[in-house]
């Protein structure tokens, strides 16, 4: 094929069955799940697959193998549909507890070294938010987990088991933008080999987005620099809408000035929070749960004790993490990734010493809306449940969702390899292996190349870096853990002020090979995307419910706001808000097994 544009590009072009975009956890399952069924199936990676942010995913994995305590895939369901402030939806969530189990022994059975009770059962630890008996209590044990480094231990064996059937991978390759035909239907994708500079057009009957989150859109963020919402922006650029992006987690514990997570395993192994009088506050506020209530409600009561005066340190503006009274060798086996990170960024002894900690930017419950089989929805108000030809997404860029309105700790993990595993199962349906590669649609191919050039191009006069410095503060600042009308309207503000300015951007590097700089920008363009959508979907909804608190709408509005939010963006930067339904139906009735209705209707969510 060719350029018509002119520009002079060298380009190759690639026949697949289905391109997988990421290859984290749920890229790498979709690839492996797809490549075992004989589809002819490539893996784009922009940074070689196990640096992918999964490998920093420590506490572990949900499913209620009743390994250490008793436990049922109901109540796990139970669990996450609280978690999610009943803004998940149902079949999608009985799917992700029901299938956990299995998905986990799968696991196992690939090779993943999991940490392992002393009758050689893998070891499940307490998370936040998972409990016995519909919520009544105690704590279950329910997060599977190899020490504190379980996404590295699952990311090494998925890449190795893709390798083994034969999935093609092309890695340092940068996906631009998705190919849409004339009648919408998504054919491909291009992307941009930054070892040698060439441009690659993947023709392709089906797209599966795994591109992972978009935590690089705030200042201070556990996520690695790669998390830049890659694929949410090929969404948003392509006309579809993304759902519930208004919705973003702060991980109660990052350490103080780096960001760098503390798992929430360290408090279940015991470990507990004080403010500056000393005191275990959790006690007063989740009596039940104390410190493993979810973490929308631990990061809020950590942020009301400093604004209250209690925080600690010089400026009284962290907590403390106690470790300290744990059994050093209890820290060594279970914990001693935490144990590392904290003696590097905080200089810490955990042995002796509490961590100092904030709430953090952590995880995404917002994304590319799919339904439970990954296959990416283009709602309509007549079908809310309309399906997007030739496009799915897994992991932490879809929505399908599961998470609702906050996510529960170990439930990002199992998500990855459940859904990742479903549309592997669902493209083996639909993918028509005799039926030809669809042509490149030349018109989309060609503005997709003419942004590339320009952004290569770009003689504006701000830095790409400046600009994005300016977007995560003000991000920061006005979409942060609590919220109210005059912040978010401040917020988007200064994004729609940030999104003009995106076209005064400068890069300085023309080259093709290795240009940072150009990747960059074009991550830029992504994050923006993402951080106009948060704010405008947070500015619009008028209630609180799971990590979208809002002080001046202190309670959750059922009536009005059990609903998702869709939300697209024009190329002039403005945005579009519309709703669509909650799904509340269930995959399987009470009498076939499944959960009692009743027990999962909406109620004040106490922990
Ligand atoms: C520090 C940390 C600890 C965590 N701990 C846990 C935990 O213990 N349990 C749990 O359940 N969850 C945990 N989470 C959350 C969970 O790890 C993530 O949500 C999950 O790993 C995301 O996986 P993913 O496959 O969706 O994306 P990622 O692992 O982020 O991978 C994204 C992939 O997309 C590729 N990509 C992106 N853009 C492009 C592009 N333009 N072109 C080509 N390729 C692209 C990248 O190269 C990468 O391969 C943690 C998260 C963090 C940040």
């Amino acid at each position: 094929m060719a350029n018509t544009n002119g520009q002079g590009y060298e380009l190759t072009e690639h026949m697949f069955d289905v391109v997988v975009v990421g290859a984290g956890g749920a890229g790498l399952r979709a690839t492996l799940g797809m490549a075992e069924q004989g589809l002819r199936t490539a893996c784009i990676t922009k940074v070689f697959p196990t640096r992918s942010h999964t490998v920093a995913a420590q506490g572990g994995i949900a499913a209620s193998l009743q390994n250490m305590t008793p436990d049922s895939w109901h109540w796990h369901m139970y669990d996450t549909v609280k978690g999610s402030d009943w803004l998940g939806d149902n079949d999608a969530m009985e799917y992700l507890a029901r299938e956990a189990p299995a998905a986990v022994y799968e696991l196992e059975h690939y090779g993943v070294p999991f940490s392992r009770t002393e009758n050689g059962k893998i070891y499940q630890r307490p998370f936040g938010g998972h409990m016995q008996n519909f919520g009544e209590g105690p704590p279950v044990q329910r997060t599977c987990a190899a020490a504190d480094r379980t996404g590295h231990a699952i990311l090494h064996t998925l890449y190795g088991q893709s390798l083994r059937h034969n999935a093609q991978f092309f890695i340092e390759y940068f996906a631009i933008d998705l190919l849409m035909d004339d009648d919408g239907v998504c054919t491909g994708v291009v992307a941009w080999n930054l070892d040698d500079g060439t441009i690659h057009v993947f023709r392709a009957k089906m797209v599966v987005l795994a591109t992972g989150g978009y935590g690089r859109a705030y200042f201070s963020a556990t996520s690695a620099h790669t998390c830049t919402g890659d694929g949410h922006g090929m969404i948003a650029r392509a006309g579809l809408p993304l759902q519930d992006m208004e919705f973003v987690q702060f991980h109660p514990t990052g350490i103080y000035g780096a960001g760098t997570l503390i798992t929430e395993g360290a408090r279940g192994e015991g470990g507990y929070l004080v403010n500056s009088e000393g005191e275990r506050f959790m006690e007063r506020y989740a009596p039940s749960a104390k410190d493993l209530a979810s973490r929308d409600v631990v990061s809020r009561c950590m942020t009301m004790e400093i604004r209250e005066g209690r925080g600690v340190g010089k400026e009284k503006d962290h907590i403390f993490l106690h470790l300290d009274h744990l059994d050093p060798a209890v820290l060594a086996e279970r914990l001693p990734g935490i144990s590392e990170s904290a003696k590097i960024f905080a200089g810490v002894d955990v042995t002796r010493d509490p961590i100092p900690v904030l709430p953090t930017v952590h995880y995404n419950m917002g994304g590319i809306p799919t339904n439970y089989h990954g296959e990416v929805l283009n709602p309509t108000k007549d079908d809310p449940d309309r399906i997007q030809p030739g496009l799915m997404a897994v992991g932490e860029a879809g929505c399908a969702s599961v998470h609702g309105a906050n996510r529960l700790g170990s439930n990002s993990l199992i998500d990855l390899v459940v859904f990742g595993r479903a549309a592997a199962i669902k493209a083996g349906e639909v993918v028509d292996r005799n039926s030809d590669v669809p042509p490149v649609p030349q018109a989309c191919f060609d503005r997709i190349m003419d942004r590339f050039d320009r952004r290569r191009h770009a003689d504006g006069s701000i830095p790409t870096a400046t600009l994005r410095d300016k977007m995560q503060r003000a991000m920061q600042r006005d979409a942060a853990v609590f919220r109210t009308q005059e912040t978010l309207e401040a917020g988007c503000r200064s994004m729609d002020e940030i999104y003009k300015e995106l076209a005064d951007v400068r890069t300085t590097d023309r080259s093709m090979i290795w240009n940072s700089d150009l990747v960059e920008t074009l991550e830029l363009d992504n994050l923006a995307d993402c951080a106009m959508l948060t704010v405008y979907g947070g500015e619009a909804r008028k209630e609180s419910r799971g990590a979208h608190a809002r002080e001046d709408f202190p309670d959750r509005d059922d009536k009005k706001w059990r609903i998702h939010t869709l939300a697209w963006i024009g190329k002039d930067g403005k945005v579009t808000l519309d709703y669509r339904p909650v799904r509340t139906e269930t995959l399987t009735t009470e009498e076939e097994g499944g959960i009692e209705l009743a027990k999962i209707a909406p109620k004040k969510r106490v922990y």
